[in-house]
């Protein structure tokens, strides 16, 4: 039996027709036999075992029970307030059963001192366990008590008001499988299949829908989660590579005299392993003639900028220019200075073209970037303008990704003759491991995952709000001592004007406190030039208090601020919080965190503020988040679709992800092109994949 059959339309299914495919298409994207196949069950109706009346108070899906009667009886005297209600027991407990609307059918039905079996939903109410309109039959000894486990189909409102519910979806999943008797083709190598100890693919897909018992399912999950995860990698590692092949970029082979000589005699201080590492990684990329289209992962603070400079230095060396794009003025500002910095004892120029740069200065930049004497630019998206044109553009380094679309990409790509510059993304957004190589699998990922040596962690404290006068005490000591603090409120650009209210009421309250103390305001409705001068003068240190939303966030670089309070802590995400607190204990200086939160906290909320106070790894905070909110709410992310997997959860499944990607990789490095005999229904199965649904060459 070939793929065909899979191909039939639903349509054909009996008691579908066109009007129920049209609704199975649109609401559930099922078109075909295959599709239906592959519409996994989320949950299953445990029917394989009995719950203790005792341990109903548990359980918030349909279980199975089994009780005696003690009573049974029609309550309520008006037609719209009766309803019939039962009371059963076992020896671990008791409970009471309830059916509302028309009763009449019960009326003897259930007889007291005999036992029955039931199935149904619990619920607590006034303490009480109810289960209302269970499935209930005579219990004897021959009654069949273990009935499977039933499975339950995902659907939408819409589809079962068009009568496709979960119930009817089961139906015809079953109807394909009775009506053609599919042995469906493996994919995987059967070599793989043993050694992880997983079943066939046909076994696993029909038991899955029909599992005989608990761990059968099991195993039918685990086989089909892997598999989804495992080629879902093999296609990301693929384009990889085929981008390698195809995409060439300007070979930087010579590590000349710029670079060793900063790396000699002009370095500051010795690098970190991590930063050893990295570089290592891209000075072989640039160097392997294909273009370089890196990612760079490290946590604020961890020094991303120095491996920056040293990437610039060879193209230098090998005779192009280098482009830093950062994504506001003053953090081009700041780049420019510090890279100017480390530079200056070797004579080299760094320009800076921003917004706001004069029209004199920028005719100067222009010229000096089309002859080639300015060697590294540092801006904002001013650079992308057509009129900024550069003698031999071959680095672009950009500062947080996801303020960088695909078109300013388009234009940076068309600075660049004949092949596009080699581009480093730099975050310090850390994405889990598990979600990068899901997102930017196909990409290279470097991460630095170790900060230079002699930093003091910050330390980070929670209280009730109620404790806020403490904060400022607290905030008051370290101005004394002439350090720089910040107060962060959760004012999310754009929304809510009551959030506004409390920002500028915060500000007067703090104003009042402490009426001596030099403090300025600082948020998004403010235009671009207030914005930036209130930074200056912060930087400067002029600004002692900085009152703020997160437009700090991507912020700066003040290493005499010492301390940060966020007020209204819970409403803020455990990745944006640690994105704040990288504003402090960039100094030699103890830094603080205090978080403040309302009287309303939830035990998510809890649990976010205790992981800020325990670590300081946004590695690990960023691995919690994803178990917290899973997938699809992690910054940068929210958007892709590419994390939306059939069966495989992205929070859940980490290990078998990680299972897949080593497997994926493993099998390429053997077998690059899939040439082998083994591999063969996988390439089959990955080349008809790929012929048919372009969206994953889409990606990224
Ligand atoms: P980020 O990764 O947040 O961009 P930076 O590159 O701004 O971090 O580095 C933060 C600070 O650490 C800078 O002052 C930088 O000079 C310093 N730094 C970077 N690498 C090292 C190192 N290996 N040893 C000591 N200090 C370092
Ligand atoms: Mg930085």
């Amino acid at each position: 039996m070939g793929s065909s059959v899979l191909d039939t339309s639903v349509a054909f299914l009996k008691g579908a027709g066109p009007r129920k495919a049209v609704v199975f298409k649109e609401e559930l994207g099922i078109a075909t036999y295959a599709d239906l196949v592959t519409h996994f069950p989320f949950r299953y109706e445990d029917r394989t075992k009995l719950t203790p009346l005792s341990e109903l108070a548990q359980k918030t899906h349909n279980v199975q029970f089994l009780g005696v009667v003690l009573s049974a009886e029609t309550l309520g005297t008006t037609k719209s307030r009766q309803r019939f209600v039962a009371h059963i027991q076992d020896k671990s407990g008791s409970a009471a059963l309830i059916w509302f609307g028309k009763t009449d059918w019960l009326v003897g039905r259930l007889v007291p001192g005999k036992v029955y079996l039931f199935f149904g939903k619990p619920t607590l109410f006034q303490g009480m366990v109810q289960v209302s309109h269970p499935e209930f039959e005579l219990f004897s000894d021959g009654t069949p008590v273990n009935r499977g486990l039933e499975p339950v189909y995902p659907s939408t409102e819409k589809s079962r008001k068009s009568g496709l519910g979960p119930m009817q979806i089961g139906k015809f999943v079953r109807q394909v499988w009775e009506q053609f008797p599919v042995k469906i083709a493996e994919n995987l190598p059967h070599d793989l299949l043993q050694r992880l100890d997983l079943p066939d693919r046909n076994t696993a897909l029909r038991q899955v829908h029909f599992p005989p018992d608990e761990p059968s399912m099991q195993k039918a999950r685990l086989r089909l989660k892997f598999e989804e995860l495992f080629m879902a990698q093999m296609r990301l590692l693929r384009k990889r590579d085929l981008r390698k092949a195809q995409q060439k970029g300007f070979p930087f082979e010579k590590v000349g005299g710029a670079f060793l000589d900063f790396y000699k005699h002009h370095l500051p201080f010795s690098l970190t392993g991590a930063q050893e590492q990295v570089i290592k990684e891209i000075r072989y990329d640039l160097g392997s003639g294909s273009q370089m289209n890196r990612l760079l992962q490290g946590d604020v603070g961890s020094g991303k900028t120095v491996v920056a400079v040293f990437s610039m230095l060879l193209a230098l060396d090998n005779g192009f220019q280098s482009v830093l794009l950062a994504p506001t003025e003053i953090l081009a500002q700041q780049h420019a200075q510090s890279i100017q910095e480390l530079l200056n004892p070797m004579g080299l120029k760094v320009g800076l073209l921003t917004g706001s740069t004069k029209t004199a200065a920028r005719k100067v930049l222009h010229q000096a970037l089309r002859d080639g004497s300015l060697p590294i630019l540092v801006g904002t998206h001013a650079v992308l303008e057509d009129v900024v044109q550069f003698k031999q553009l071959g680095l672009a380094v950009i500062d947080e990704q996801h303020r960088f679309g695909v078109a300013q990409r388009a234009r940076l790509w068309n600075k660049s003759t004949p092949l596009p510059p080699h581009v480093l993304v730099m975050t310090a957004t850390p994405i889990p491991r598990t979600l990068a190589m899901t997102r930017y699998g196909d990409l290279d990922v470097s991460i630095i995952n170790e900060l230079p040596p002699g930093r003091k962690p910050v330390r980070t404290v929670h209280r009730h709000e109620a404790y806020r006068l403490e904060a400022y005490n607290f905030l008051k000591g370290q101005i004394q001592e002439g350090r720089q603090a910040y107060l962060v409120y959760p004012l999310i650009e754009g929304s809510e004007s009551l959030d506004f209210r409390d920002l500028l009421e915060g500000f007067e309250r703090l104003k009042k406190a402490m009426p001596e103390v030099p403090a300025d305001l600082l948020h998004g409705q403010m235009k671009p030039a207030e914005k930036e001068d209130v930074m200056r003068r912060f930087v400067k240190g002029e600004v002692k208090v900085l009152v703020a939303t997160t437009v700090i966030e991507v912020g700066v670089n003040v290493p005499n601020a010492t301390l940060m309070v966020i007020e209204s802590a819970e409403r803020f995400g455990l990745s944006q919080l640690h994105q704040l607190r990288g504003r402090v204990g960039r100094g030699a200086d103890q830094s603080w965190c205090i978080l403040l939160t309302g009287p309303k906290l939830s035990e998510e909320g809890k649990a976010r503020m205790r992981i800020m106070c325990e670590t300081n790894d946004g590695f690990k905070i960023a691995e919690k988040d994803l178990e917290l909110r899973g997938p699809g709410e992690i910054e940068g992310t929210r958007q892709s679709g590419d994390l939306k997997f059939k069966i495989a959860d992205l929070a859940e499944d980490r290990l078998i992800m990680h299972h897949a990607r080593a497997e994926a990789e493993a099998l390429l490095g053997q077998d690059p092109e899939l040439s082998l005999e083994k591999h063969q229904g996988l390439k089959r199965y990955l080349q008809v994949r790929e012929e048919s649904r372009n969206d994953w060459s889409m990606i990224s």
